[in-house]
């Protein structure tokens, strides 16, 4: 059994994953990243989902003018990918604002990233437990290639999405199977011809409507189907599937991925018989695994309420802001709630929200941050996960050099301070 030492763990290299390694790393933690997954990126990656959201202001309209909420290193990982040519131009609908991403040149950025700043990581690599003592995370136990390794860390942070450290090591959290957000298969077509118009959302609807009147294989589709913001002229990654999935359940897991699968070709088939602009396209990649939006939401010492959201409320420990519309994927249906914020222009994500109750030397960012349902189902996406992974990340670094015995007592003023200089907006 082989046993490591370092400053800084972070179990999960999604967008919350990255952005915390890199700016514990910044602030001069030593740190190490794990991910299951042979590349970082997480869900944006593994479940090519194909726009980066959450990163712009409230819009509640077509003419609302919005500008971008979230900068520090959700902005450098766009940036970076933009010059390399993997990023769209700013695009936007009705109540939506996001950027198209190329989710083959992501990994290659995000790998770069944790070099520069001399993360160290280790992939294929897959979190199994933790054990605790007296509300510090002593050590965490992975399975590899290698065999089985046991980590001592001096801070751990979650950023699996499905809190498998809070698990792990007995900690409190929500998770509702019955009530779960569905998954998705993505798939990308290629060979579109983009100058017969990429339909939009209502039309693609209306033309789902048509086809569950008549097709046969018409209840694999979800109503609420789209062509996902692409980045090339001639490829598009299709949303068009909705499965019933327990994301920390292997069985659940594996029908999903099978199902999955099996939905793609006969909707591929419908894509190019109703859709001019894909007379000629054909599958061309499948997702890397199932898209999985909600699984266990820890329970916080502070917790983003629905009215939070709904009411753009800022927070004194606000570590950085989003304005996704509640964007809630109803599970049992074929559609999805979209409720825009009521008022402002943002809502603020508080750092209590990041630390799991009864732990000192533990946080988690990303998807399973503290949260009621509606306001989970805006603060899960790509913008909002880099921000509360930066704050974990940032925050780790500081209760190290600090000293400060736990995260319930960190100087949060000097954290805000901290975030802002790197570029967050507080
Ligand atoms: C179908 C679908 C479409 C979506 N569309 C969009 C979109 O267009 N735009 C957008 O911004 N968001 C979208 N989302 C949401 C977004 O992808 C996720 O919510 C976001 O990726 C969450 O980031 P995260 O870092 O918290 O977790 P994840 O991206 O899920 O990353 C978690 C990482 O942890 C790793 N991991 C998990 N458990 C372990 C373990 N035990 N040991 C080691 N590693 C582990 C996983 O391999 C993964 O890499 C979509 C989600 C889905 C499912």
């Amino acid at each position: 059994m082989l046993r490591n030492k370092v400053d800084v763990l972070v179990a999960g290299g999604g967008p919350a994953g990255v952005s915390a390694a890199v700016s514990a790393a910044k602030s001069g933690a030593s740190v190490r990243i794990l991910d299951s997954n042979g590349f970082f990126g997480g869900t944006l990656v593994s479940g090519i989902v194909g726009s980066f959201c959450g990163m712009f202001s409230a819009r509640r309209s077509m003419d609302d003018q919005t500008y971008q909420v979230v900068q520090g290193v959700g902005e450098e990982i766009r940036k970076l990918a933009h010059d390399k040519g993997g990023v769209s131009p700013h695009n936007h609908s009705r109540y939506f604002d996001s950027y198209g991403y190329d989710p083959c040149i992501l990994p290659i950025v995000l790998d770069e990233l944790i070099l520069k700043y001399g993360v160290r990581p280790s992939l294929h690599s897959l979190v199994v437990g933790a054990a605790v003592e007296d509300g510090a995370i002593t050590e965490v136990t992975v399975a590899s290639k290698s065999g089985i390794e046991r980590i001592a860390a001096s801070v751990v942070i979650d950023c699996t999405g499905d809190a498998d450290i809070v698990h792990y090591s007995g900690g409190s959290y929500r998770k509702n199977a019955a009530q779960l957000q569905p998954g998705s298969f993505n798939f990308r077509m290629s060979g579109v011809d983009r100058s017969k118009g990429i339909p939009t959302l209502p039309e693609v609807a209306e033309a789902i409507r048509n086809a569950t009147k008549n097709n046969p294989q018409a209840h694999l589709l979800r109503e609420d189907s789209m062509f996902i913001n692409p980045v090339s002229d001639s490829e598009v990654i299709c949303g068009f599937s909705r499965l019933t999935v327990d994301g920390t359940d292997v069985e659940s897991l594996t029908k999903a991925e099978i199902d999955g699968r099996s939905q793609v070709l006969p909707a591929a088939q419908f894509i190019r018989e109703t859709f001019p602009a894909f007379r000629n396209a054909r599958v061309c990649n499948l997702a890397f695994s199932v898209g999985i939006r909600e699984t266990r939401i820890i329970d916080g010492v502070g917790r983003l309420t629905d009215d939070d959201v709904y009411y753009g409320r800022s927070q004194p420990d606000g570590v950085g802001k989003c304005a996704w519309p509640v964007e809630r994927h109803v599970a049992g249906e074929r559609h999805t709630e979209v409720v825009p914020l009521a008022e402002g222009d943002a809502y603020d994500l508080p750092f209590s929200a990041l630390i799991p109750v009864g732990y000192k030397n533990l946080l988690a960012a990303g998807r399973c941050v503290s949260s009621e349902r509606a306001a989970n189902a805006s603060a899960r996406v790509f913008g909002p996960c880099t921000v509360t992974g930066q704050a974990a990340g940032t925050a780790a670094a500081q209760l190290l050099a600090d000293q400060t015995p736990s995260f319930e007592a960190l100087d949060i003023a000097k954290l805000r301070q901290t975030l802002k200089k790197d570029g967050a907006l507080i």
